[in-house]
């Protein structure tokens, strides 16, 4: 989290005196969830607990060598010690490239904001860059950089696209800290790097918070939009330090090392900071009871998550407990404000007013009475979508509630960090239906041991590298040194462009040979959206509003926007009313319909080049670029409660194709025909697909959305059954590769998915995925297990 500079409360030991389990003799305090915990205990909701600290703080002096200014200005707020990370940090920070990934409330903002500001302290001319990716998140930075009172030294300023413009020329000149975001950075500030003088002349430090989050399509291009930056930087002849801090995940060093090109990079991750006694609960609700009284395990459906999450919630509110809870929709949190509101309306009506969902577009003010009435205990649970945009400063809560897995385990960590008031705290999990959610009911221990996931990005995706070097080339000539920021390819990348008409070579002054851009009154970047892959894009437009809500890759546009399409952005639905081809954007509607959409598609593969391969479990395992070609034929419409198909809607749209990575693996025909008879050979191969495809995110950061997956009893190239994984991304970000190299744990969870969910023939918690092209027909959980079977016996 984005937390600012720890307060007294936080930094100076106050180490809860009683400490937690002693010796066998269990503890039996009574807390504000107790009650409701017994409750899951003996209706089997709960189907594990597992307790977690307290840890001491380990705190150090405050190293003295730091400017006097800085050591008053932490003695004016109350910080006398730091925790020993923060020292570290200090120290690693002013020797190289320094990531840390300490706990949520850990005070990591502290880490990267000492070394800054005793920089600025001591070079009057001194500049600090700081990245975000949320304007929430800038803007309470802004107030902890402010909040030790250094005003004559430090002068930090947004500069976002809510920044007036008459109050721009003034932040260039005069702001030696200035926080944006990298988008800002990329359209607004780099392409006008002669106006940034000042800044890039003198600038000594680059400050790359929740760096977790530059992963995928948009990591990959931060990773650029970094490189162009240390580029300009260099050019002014500065040499900036950069300091990064990210949740935990699994390779935080390399991580920053993909992030911006730097090899030397220093981990801090002993965590300093105490650790509350947390009590942690994996709840999933029970399997709705069909007319007869018998559990539907053979449908496997349950209880709606959300009803779970309300009867909780309102239980911990009524025994006085102050609660966050997390949710992945907007709508979702809607649903379940009013659902909680009613249930307490019910039970306490004076509570029911002291609950509240946390809507975007707040005003940093609105924001900050939220905030407080929370921490003052007037308001009791909030409901929000996620950690990041609330960046909030509400340090610690009773409770924190994760309603269905948030995607990686990393972030439902983060979430679960909140939970920790006065040294103790209760972090519950309400298990959903998806693969994912089951899977992790029935593997509580592993899931609480689990290691988090790895962040993944690719730089030199051929798209996105493509496009920044043409950004970066508007920026300044692209020469041989360049190689040093952009990595091998640029040169083959700059090429590519020369021969697409956009870049030039040329002869510079000193007869080198450099890249330029063929038009010079061109504006690449404002072409380039960093959350897509491919420039080829479609716009899609809020009717209502007339406001542009995104962009979307030309490849997905006709499978993700065409017309009727429910349309999911920052977990709000719209209804897209028409696809525009022509005009190529897509407008949309606000949509309140209990209905969703799932496109049927005609899906083709062809394998384009093979970069890696091997033999594995008794396959050939091929690594390597496909080109995928696709016809969206038409959609279905389903009942969001329980998923049951409305309609059929055919459409008209022309075939897309575009490349991107793949692994695949053939299989032999006849050893197969022998256990999976062979009209269910088809369906097999394609739930093994689905099964390995829902539990990819576990390797590798990523939304199951991310990933496409082909299935054929006989590929054309192959001459085999043959299944194929692929990335979503036009060009790809280097999800299949990571599931390349640990094929063998994708096959093994992907079996266990399948081999434990008690469904008789496969059902949204195993081999159904909600995104099929092919409506999940045919599917065989049956020959899936058998084939899966016999890939693992062959190790
Ligand atoms: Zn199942
Ligand atoms: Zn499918």
């Amino acid at each position: 989290m984005g937390k600012p500079a720890p307060g007294p409360s936080s930094t100076i030991a106050k180490a809860s005196s009683r400490s937690g389990t002693k010796n066998g003799v269990r503890e039996r305090a009574i807390e504000p969830w107790s009650a409701l915990l017994d409750t899951g205990r003996e209706d089997g909701r709960l189907v594990r607990e597992a307790r977690e600290g307290p840890g001491p703080a380990k705190l150090v002096e405050i190293p003295p060598e730091l400017h006097p200014e800085l050591l008053a200005g932490l003695e004016r707020v109350g910080i006398e010690r730091l925790y020993s990370h923060q020292a570290e940090a200090i120290e690693a920070a002013w020797q190289k490239t320094t990531i840390v990934t300490t706990g949520t409330a850990s005070g990591k903002s502290l880490c990267f904001n000492l070394p800054t500001l005793d920089t600025l302290c001591r070079d009057a001319f001194a500049r600090a860059l700081y990245l975000y990716p949320t304007k929430a998140l800038a803007q309470d930075q802004a107030r902890a950089l402010s909040a030790l009172g250094l005003t004559k030294q430090v002068r930090p300023a947004i500069y976002d696209g809510d920044t007036p413009r008459d109050a721009r020329a003034q932040i260039r000149r005069a702001a030696n800290v200035v926080l944006t975001n990298p988008d800002m950075l990329h359209v607004g500030i780099l392409p006008h790097h002669g106006s940034w003088e000042r800044l890039f002349s003198h600038l000594k430090v680059i400050v790359v918070d929740e760096a977790h989050v530059y992963r995928g399509v948009f990591g990959s291009h931060v990773a650029n939009v970094l490189r162009r930056l240390l580029r300009i930087a260099a050019a002014y002849g500065s040499d900036a330090r950069v300091l990064l801090a990210s949740a935990t995940i699994a390779n935080p060093v390399e991580l920053a090392q993909r992030l911006t090109g730097l090899d030397d990079v220093t981990l801090i991750d002993r965590d300093g900071s105490p650790t509350p006694r947390r009590q942690i609960a994996m709840w999933n609700p029970p399997t709705t009871d069909s007319v007869g009284g018998a559990a539907d395990e053979a449908l496997g459906s349950r209880r709606s998550p959300l009803g779970e999450a309300a009867e909780l919630l309102s239980r911990l509110v009524r025994d006085g407990a102050r609660a966050i809870c997390f949710m992945k929709s907007r709508k979702g949190v809607e649903l379940l404000a009013r659902l909680l509101t009613e249930e307490l309306e019910r039970t306490d009506p004076d509570l029911a007013e002291r609950v509240a969902p946390y809507r975007a577009g707040y005003t940093p003010q609105q924001r900050r009475e939220l905030e407080a009435r929370l921490v003052r205990g007037e308001l009791r649970a909030v409901i929000t979508t996620d950690a990041l945009e609330l960046g909030i400063d509400i340090g610690e809560l009773d409770a924190a509630v994760v309603v269905t897995f948030p995607g990686t385990v990393a972030a439902l960590r983060q979430m679960w960090g909140r939970a920790g008031r006065r040294g103790k705290g209760l972090a519950v999990y309400v298990a959903g239906e998806d693969a994912l959610d089951q899977f992790f009911c029935r593997h509580p221990d592993e899931f609480l041991e689990r290691p988090v996931e790895a962040a993944i990005l690719d730089h030199e995706n051929p798209q996105i590298h493509q496009a920044h070097l043409l950004c970066a080339a508007h920026e300044g000539p692209l020469g041989p040194e360049d190689a040093e920021f952009f990595g091998p390819r640029w040169e083959a990348h700059a090429e590519a462009l020369v021969s697409a008409g956009l870049l030039r070579g040329r002869t510079a002054a000193g007869g080198q040979e450099v890249y330029v851009p063929r038009r010079a009154d061109d504006y690449p970047a404002a072409r380039v959206s960093l959350r897509s892959a491919s420039p080829d894009s479609f716009a899609i437009l809020d009717l209502s509003t007339g406001e542009l809500l995104g962009q979307t890759e030309a490849a997905r546009a006709f499978s993700t926007v065409h017309q009727g399409a429910i349309y999911l952005h920052l977990g709000r639905s719209y209804e897209v009313r028409e696809l525009d081809l022509d005009a190529r954007r897509a407008l949309v509607e606000p949509f309140d319909g209990d209905w969703y959409t799932q496109p049927k598609r005609e899906t083709d593969t062809t394998i384009e080049r093979l970069l890696d391969r091997r033999e594995t479990l008794g396959v050939t395992l091929s690594f390597g670029e496909v080109s995928v070609t696709e016809t969206v034929l038409a959609y279905q419409r389903r009942r969001l409660s329980d998923h049951a198909q409305v309609d059929l809607v055919a459409l008209d749209l022309p075939e897309t194709t575009f490349s991107t990575q793949a692994l695949w693996f053939e299989l032999d025909a006849e050893a197969l025909t022998k256990t999976i008879p062979l009209d269910s050979l088809l369906g097999s191969l394609h739930a093994t697909e689905h099964a390995q495809i829902a539990m990819l995110p576990l390797l590798a950061m990523c939304d199951r959305w991310d990933i496409g997956g082909l299935s054929t009893n006989l590929h054309p190239q192959t001459g085999r059954p043959t299944i194929f994984i692929y990335d979503g991304h036009p060009g790809g970000v280097g999800l299949t590769r990571q599931a390349y190299e640990r094929f063998e744990e994708l096959c093994r969870d992907a079996h266990r998915l399948i081999a434990e969910c008690s469904c008789k023939s496969g059902c949204p918690s195993c081999v159904q995925s909600p995104k099929c092209g092919n409506l999940n027909e045919p599917l065989s959980k049956a020959g899936a297990r058998t084939l899966l079977d016999a890939l693992l016996a062959a190790t």
